[in-house]
């Protein structure tokens, strides 16, 4: 199966460029050229084709680097609660009642808003596994029936503070993650000790090795808040980055997630270790936690992708906007961070972060994409300033994963459905 897409207008690698063709085959893109050339071999081979006229702007397709899905559960009631009333009174008492089914339809819910919002990859920070797999399993299965881009982030958590339905032991934890790699050899599976408060350094070691072993990637919140330095110190004679690469866990294969309150021997440690950091600036604003230095890590080389985090409003445009705005505020410096680099961690940065071929158009890499409507564009403009400072979701009319056109301009019947789901479920959990 093949098809030739040919656009009047598409970003590759964030500048404009015109009358370009994507042939893509087995999900991928095997070949990018000239629409002319293109076109005329796909005619001579009957290769399917379409068109994408001057009105329509091709982009790769936005990388979620942190979502929980189900936190849009929480919208709106527990808005604007400090973080400890909203992690107890809303987080740890919703989300654990939460059925299998429920979840299904949860999932189905967020991930059409995403794809609705061009967002084709998804790294999904899982924490509902205290009951066995049941629940990962229809999270799973609805990222596979919405077509959306699935990293699955599974969590590992053993601290005493967390509700029974999102604890494990480590034993627990090894032997679950096993069967899910071994059920689904096709998703991008990865292990994630929450946090260095919700797992315990003996877990965050397993986790590490069982990464190495199955050759997986490692999510882990750290540094959020700048309690956890100071507990952390206090607990283990270490800050959060130090602590983890004593355990093993600062690496290539890590994901680091926040990283806001770490000093520079910490950003130059997490650096030269390889590991990469998931920025989450609109959920950071809205929990109030703090801006990470992503001018500085990226001035380093580290890998950054951008994440929708508490999934108030999943957005990649806005989480563009957000992280563009806030390296300016935070260094009074309006050459702080240009949206050319936000536009990068949205889609390849933020692919390397994850370890996933995809966020650009390059031959061999996924075949992920979006089209816009490009209409509000100012003729005057870079598209791709045009899209970080001005752009809106409603842009989106259609996202492709694999070359397939998973999401279009009006919501699925399945979104539809998960909606009238959701309203049942909000009226049985929330308080
Ligand atoms: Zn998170």
């Amino acid at each position: 199966m093949s098809e030739l897409f040919i656009a009047a207008r598409a970003l590759v690698a964030g500048e404009e460029r015109r009358e370009v063709a994507f042939l893509v085959e087995k999900g991928r893109f095997s070949k990018i050229g000239d629409a002319k050339s293109l076109a005329i071999e796909a005619a001579r081979r009957g290769t399917k084709t379409r068109r994408f006229p001057e009105d329509r702007l091709l982009v790769p397709g936005f990388i979620n680097g942190h979502s929980h899905a189900y936190q849009v559960l929480l919208r709106g009631w527990a808005d604007d609660w400090s973080f400890d009333r909203w992690r107890s009174d809303a987080l740890y008492r919703v989300v654990p009642q939460l059925t299998p089914e429920d979840i299904y339809w949860v999932f189905v819910f967020a991930f059409s808003e995403m794809l609705a919002a061009g967002i084709t990859t998804v790294a999904e920070f899982f924490y509902l596994n205290g009951a066995g797999n049941a629940h990962a399993e229809a999270a799973i299965r609805a990222a596979r029936e919405t077509g959306i881009r699935l990293v699955f982030a599974r969590t590992w958590m053993d601290a005493a503070y967390a509700p029974d339905a999102y604890r494990e032991t480590i034993e627990e934890a090894q032997s679950r993650s096993e069967e899910l790699l071994a059920a689904h050899a096709d998703i991008n599976f990865c292990v994630a000790p929450h946090s260095l408060h919700a797992a315990s350094p003996a877990m965050i070691e397993a986790a590490a090795a069982f990464a190495a072993e199955h050759d997986c990637m490692l999510h882990v919140h750290v540094a959020e808040a700048a309690y956890e330095g100071a507990a952390t110190l206090s607990e283990h004679g270490a800050t959060p980055i130090r602590l983890l690469d004593r355990l093993g866990a600062l690496n290539e294969r890590c994901v680091a997630i926040h990283a806001i309150y770490i000093d520079e021997e910490e950003q130059a440690l997490l650096a030269a270790r390889g590991a990469r950091v998931i920025h989450n600036p609109m959920t950071n604003q809205y929990l109030g936690d703090g801006i990470c230095d992503i001018s500085g890590l990226r001035a380093l080389g580290v890998a950054i992708g951008l994440g929708t985090d508490a999934d108030v409003k999943p957005s990649a445009i806005d989480e563009m906007r957000a992280a563009s705005l806030l390296q300016k505020i935070a260094r009074t410096d309006g050459a702080a961070f240009g949206a050319r680099s936000a536009f990068d961690l949205a889609t390849a940065s933020g692919a390397r972060a994850l370890r996933l071929d995809a966020g650009r158009f390059e031959e061999g890499a996924f075949a992920d994409f979006v089209v816009l409507d490009a209409r509000a564009i100012d003729p005057w403009a870079p598209a791709v300033n045009a899209l970080v400072y001005r752009g809106e979701d409603a842009w989106v009319q259609g996202s492709f994963v694999g070359g397939k056109r998973v999401a279009g301009r009006e919501p699925s019947p399945a979104a539809i459905a998960a909606r009238e789901r959701l309203r049942g479920i909000a009226e049985r959990l929330i308080p």
